[in-house]
C-alpha cells in the first residue's frame, strides 16, 4: 500500500474517518474531496461501503461543513470541553435526515438508492454517539506531536498511542533506536 493512501480509515469510527479527509487552514493540504466523484469514492471505500452514492456538487458544501463540525467537535472533546452548541445543533440537523436504507438482493446487503445526505445522516449519528456518550473518553490524538490524526481507542486496555504503526509507531521505534544508539556511542 502506498503511503499516504488516497483515503485513511484508521480511526475506528466512521465520523472520525470522515473528519480526516482534509479541511480548512492547515488541513487543506490533506483535501481528498475535490469533486463529487471523490466523495462518492470515499463513501464506497468507507466502512459503510456505500456503492453508487448520488453526489451533487452542492453536497460537497454540506460535506465540508459537517467535516469542520466533526473536527472541532473532536478537538473540544479532546480538551475535555463540551461540544459547542452550534456544533451540537449542526450534527442534530444532519442526523434527523433519513438514514441509509438497507435492502437485501441476491442474499447480499445493499443500500437503497443512497444519497450523500443519507451518508451525512449516518456520519452525524455516529458522531452524536461518540461525542455524546462515555465513548468520548476513548477519543485520542496520535502521540506523534507533528501528526494530528485522531482515532478512537477501542482496545480493551485503552493504551493505543499511534494513528498507525506504519505512519507514526515505526517512526517512534526508529527514534528510540537512534537515541539508544547515541547513548551507546557516547559511552565508548
Ligand atoms: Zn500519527
Amino acid at each position: 500500500m502506498p503511503w499516504p493512501p488516497r483515503f485513511l480509515f484508521i480511526a475506528g469510527r466512521l465520523s472520525i474517518d470522515f473528519a480526516l479527509t482534509g479541511g480548512e487552514g492547515e488541513r487543506a493540504q490533506w483535501e481528498r474531496w475535490h469533486t463529487p466523484e471523490d466523495f462518492a469514492d470515499w463513501a464506497r471505500a468507507c466502512p459503510l461501503l456505500a456503492v453508487d452514492v448520488r453526489v451533487e456538487r452542492l453536497d460537497l458544501i454540506d460535506a465540508r461543513e459537517l467535516r469542520e463540525a466533526l473536527w472541532w467537535g473532536a478537538q473540544a472533546v479532546l480538551r475535555g470541553d463540551t461540544v459547542s452548541r452550534e456544533i451540537q445543533h449542526l450534527l442534530s440537523r444532519f442526523a434527523e435526515q433519513p438514514n441509509l436504507v438497507p435492502v437485501m438482493r441476491a442474499g447480499e446487503m445493499h443500500w437503497l438508492d443512497p444519497t450523500a445526505a443519507q451518508v451525512f445522516s449516518s456520519v452525524s449519528r455516529d458522531a452524536i454517539e461518540l461525542f455524546g456518550t462515555g465513548l468520548r473518553s476513548r477519543l485520542r490524538e496520535c502521540r506523534n506531536p507533528i501528526c494530528g490524526l485522531l482515532f478512537v481507542d477501542l482496545s480493551r486496555p485503552g493504551k493505543r498511542l499511534w494513528c498507525t504503526m506504519r505512519r507514526c509507531g515505526n517512526l517512534n521505534k526508529i527514534a528510540r533506536y537512534r537515541t539508544g544508539h547515541g547513548i551507546a556511542e557516547s559511552n565508548d
